[in-house]
């Protein structure tokens, strides 16, 4: 058992010095984001009142390298190179020929993947003389991976925290004002979109969303910043994936297949975009999953359509799977997970049939979570958790075929603070809501019109 590694890692000489773009390697011109009143191409100036000039080149980059400015690279050493584990446990567990592989984001500051892009946002905000950044958090995990990156670039960080998430994560904001943010429940009396919303008690992301954005747009100091769906973010993603590919030549495999959980689709599209440039310059063949809750399944279940980003209708309209922008998914534990719609560039990969998706229920998701604690001993975030549920179904059907089939996942955080879902799995009670399929048929009925046919 000598050579039964575990745990391959890089030294921080192998952070990656360039992102991933993966935009210039796919076939045909991508659909152009429309602005939401005109329906004409979005350009860079529908952007600049909320979002820093670098950032936007970034999100437009016809550039396949992106350099990592050094400043980044800096602060990344404060986590990174992140661990690839070979999850050993699990598989005896299992019973499984399977080799499985997790890269682990969890050890960052925040507890997830996000600081991958809160760093370099916060940086090029700051580098641009911004004083401020704004942005909403459901679950948590992006406000506190902003309000830290903020901390490093001596920035004011202010968030607006879904009402219900507020009241039940009270830590998580502990977090954020322990890096010094300054945290508002939402619906808040601090804006027009929180005093109209007032009546909407526990809130929603579409309402954070909204009040962060007016806070924003009306100060000259202040910017805007989003934790997932745009392409700048999925870009910085990318660290993930390149390190990866050392860890697994490290390792002496190649996998057969690459899961990721999906929300807005950051995480996997970081895992999986540098494997993916990979097959389509190198003729390689990994198979690619994302995986996303039952209950929200946009990339299995929603339509490819131009639709806005928030609730409200005042984000530019995006081409993309959704379920509808007034779609109200289900509260399923994995707050992360539980968006209309997803990244654009992802949606089109998937359209053009370069990657796959599952979707998966809440309770063997969690049978899925305690079956990793209980081995891997690393407790997951519940939208991790849909991730080690593929991986567990890809691993089971590979002893079935008797097939030695090398998994690899992407373990985009820790559920330290999500211990009340695991206490009502424990107790038995945890929900399994359905689809609401007429609920999406209806938010899909009342899609914006007059928008060009993609479909
Ligand atoms: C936010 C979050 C997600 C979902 O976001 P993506 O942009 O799809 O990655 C997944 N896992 C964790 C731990 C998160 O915090």
């Amino acid at each position: 058992m000598a050579d039964a590694r575990t745990q391959f890692l890089l030294t921080e000489d192998r952070i990656p010095t360039h992102w991933v773009n993966i935009a210039p390697d796919l076939p045909g011109e991508p659909l152009p984001p429309l602005h939401p009143g005109t329906h004409e191409p979005a350009g860079p100036d529908d952007l600049t009142p909320i979002f820093p000039i670098a950032l936007i080149e970034q999100e437009m980059s016809p550039h396949p390298d992106v350099e990592i400015p050094e400043e980044v690279r800096e602060a990344y050493k404060l986590w990174r190179p992140t661990p690839l584990h070979r999850a050993r446990n699990l598989e005896k567990a299992l019973g499984t020929p399977a080799h499985i592989y997790y890269k682990y984001e969890g050890v960052s500051p925040a507890g997830s993947h996000k600081p991958n892009s809160a760093i370099p946002q916060a940086y090029e905000n700051a580098k641009a003389g911004v004083k401020k950044l704004v942005t909403e958090t459901g679950a948590g995990q992006w406000g506190s991976s902003l309000a830290f990156a903020s901390s490093l670039f001596g920035l004011e960080c202010e968030v607006f925290m879904v009402g219900s998430s507020y009241d039940q994560k009270p830590y998580r904001r502990s977090m954020m004002q322990t890096w010094g943010a300054t945290v508002h429940r939402s619906p808040s009396p601090l804006t027009e979109a929180g005093r109209a919303q007032a009546a909407n008690e526990t809130g929603s992301l579409g309402i954070a969303i909204s009040e962060a954005v007016e806070i924003a747009a009306q100060s000259d100091d202040a910017n805007y910043a989003l934790g997932s769906v745009l392409s700048h973010v999925c870009l910085h993603q990318t660290v993930i994936g390149q390190e990866t590919i050392a860890q697994m030549e490290m390792a002496g495999e190649e996998p057969d297949v690459v899961i990721g959980c999906v929300g807005g689709g950051s995480n996997f599209a970081g895992l999986a975009f540098p494997w993916l440039r990979r097959n389509l310059r190198e003729g390689k063949s990994v198979r690619f999953v994302g995986a996303e809750p039952a209950a929200c399944p946009t990339l299995t279940k929603g339509v490819y359509a131009y639709d806005f980003g928030d609730t409200v209708g005042l984000t530019p309209l995006m081409p993309m799977y959704t379920l509808g922008h007034d779609f109200v998914p289900p509260p399923v534990h994995a707050g992360g997970l539980r968006y209309h719609g997803d990244s654009p560039l992802l949606c089109a990969i998937v359209k053009a049939g370069l990657i796959g998706a599952k979707a998966v229920r809440q309770n063997p998701t969690f049978e899925a979570a305690i079956q990793f604690s209980r081995t891997e001993g690393i407790i997951p975030a519940p939208e991790s958790a849909h991730a080690i549920r593929v991986a567990i179904d890809e691993a089971l059907e590979a002893k079935e075929a008797g097939e030695e089939r090398v998994i690899l996942f992407g373990l985009s955080g820790h559920g330290h603070f999500d211990l009340a879902a695991y206490d009502a799995y424990l107790a038995g009670t945890l929900e399994d809501p359905e689809f609401d399929e007429a609920g999406a048929h209806a938010a899909i009925e009342k899609l914006p019109e007059g928008l060009p046919a993609i479909a």
